[in-house]
């Protein structure tokens, strides 16, 4: 911890410009994208500010953390439960265009758990990764 960390007021405009950054896009970045996103506004951050961020903004469910064990972390300004497209070439995240509806868990089922939201993520190959071959 350094003293910045201390200054309150410098944090929360540091947290409001990646969340803000953040919410402008719709690439899901991985937090070295947001720094250089975020760095063009506030060029004296630092890349384990942002990544602190990040963690914090995910920890409390305003953004949303992608990807599992193995993947880059991806970040995605929209916390709303919403199905996603992942190359499994370029690693490359998008949106789906058109909503699906997505699954409720029924209480039996759920083996004790309070379900919090259904992540559902289709991976595959993307146009740019397809066209590569041919
Ligand atoms: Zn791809
Ligand atoms: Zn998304």
């Amino acid at each position: 911890m350094n003293n910045a960390e201390h200054k309150g007021e410098r944090l929360s405009r540091q947290r409001e410009t990646i969340l803000a950054e953040l919410r402008k896009v719709t690439s899901h970045p991985t937090a070295d994208e947001v720094y250089v996103m975020v760095r063009k506004i506030l060029p004296r951050i630092s890349l384990g500010t942002v990544y602190r961020n990040l963690d914090f903004l995910s920890g409390k469910g305003v953004v949303l953390r992608l990807g599992g064990a193995g993947t880059q972390k991806r970040f995605d300004g929209n916390p709303a439960a919403h199905p996603h497209l992942r190359c499994s070439v370029c690693g490359r995240v998008d949106d789906l265009e058109h909503p699906l509806d997505l699954p409720d868990l029924p209480l039996k089922q759920s083996m004790g758990y309070s379900a919090l939201r259904c992540d559902v993520e289709f991976v595959g190959i993307c146009p740019m990764c397809a066209g590569k071959d041919s």
